[in-house]
């Protein structure tokens, strides 16, 4: 019970902050794309399409832990593929925005910057904003022992220096040295296409139900390898679905005791799920 009760309370802290994660890349998007438009700035226009990117990334992750615990008679296995079919679809998205950016900004008379204020204030609160969320979203990723949340700090905090190379670039242009801009423009699109190519990654690779990744495997391999009653691992498989994991287990047993196989069942899934956050299903057969 008390398992049960703890399970849903950091289902909901998981869910909260990657809604804050969301509100924070909104936030961004907004306040980069409209600075950047009143001071004349490309590179901080192009960077406010990088945090719409972000927004579509951490909006998928949003529904995907949402979606996770709710079930229908027509989709009794839930409905965890929805996120990833987001993802796809947001990964489009973000080429074709990608491609915009780049097509207007490097091969177009870039435009001199109308407002410095604006477009230093915008970039002085992006650096406090992604530098003091990033900082709190690790601390909070590493008491929740979640790897997703985990990944969105890391990213945030590489929005944090994206947002100083915007700064060099709107210098630059400035002081009469456009080059600078369009150098920086092309950093942002980099990262804005990387952003997108690892939302299509994970997309595919879950639609196409791929196994389970060698390094989960490799962990479930060493929680089994702590457990004397086990003979032999027959085999580890398993499939994602969602932000989720599903494991399946067969194992050959030091014992004929069906109470101790199915004690030891029951502390191998408690162990695994967690060690390993977004395992959703262990299955384990035993001999
Ligand atoms: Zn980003």
């Amino acid at each position: 019970m008390a398992e049960t009760a703890k399970k849903l309370m950091n289902h909901n802290e998981k869910k909260k902050i990657s809604l804050y994660s969301v509100g924070i890349n909104l936030l961004l998007s907004l306040i980069k794309i409209i600075g950047g438009v009143v001071s004349g700035s490309a590179a901080l226009i192009a960077d406010g399409v990088h945090s719409l990117s972000d927004l579509a990334a951490s909006l998928s992750v949003y529904v995907g832990i949402v979606i996770s615990n709710k079930k229908s008679d027509l989709f009794p296995q839930g409905l965890y593929k929805v996120e990833n079919l987001v993802a796809l679809i947001s990964a489009f998205a973000i080429f074709f925005a990608g491609y915009e950016i780049g097509k207007d900004v490097l091969f177009e008379e870039s435009e001199p910057i109308k407002n410095l204020t604006v477009a230093i204030v915008v970039i002085g609160l992006t650096v406090l904003i992604t530098y003091l969320y990033s900082r709190w979203e690790k601390q909070k990723a590493i008491e929740l022992n979640s790897p997703s949340l985990l990944a969105d700090a890391e990213h945030i905090k590489t929005d944090f220096y994206t947002a100083l190379v915007v700064l060099v670039g709107v210098l630059g242009q400035y002081f009469g040295y456009p080059i600078v801009e369009k150098i920086a423009v092309v950093i942002v699109i980099y990262f804005i296409f990387h952003s997108g190519f690892e939302i299509l990654k994970e997309a595919i690779k879950v639609l196409l139900d791929a196994s389970l990744d060698h390094e989960s495997i490799e962990k479930i391999k060493e929680i089994l390898n702590n457990e004397p009653v086990i003979k032999n691992i027959n085999a580890i498989t398993g499939r994602n679905a969602g932000s989720y994991k599903f494991v399946q287990l067969d194992l050959a047993l030091n014992t004929d005791s069906l109470k101790e196989a199915h004690e030891l069942a029951h502390k191998i899934e408690k162990d695994i799920k967690e060690q390993m956050p977004f395992v959703e299903k262990v299955v384990i057969h035993y001999q």
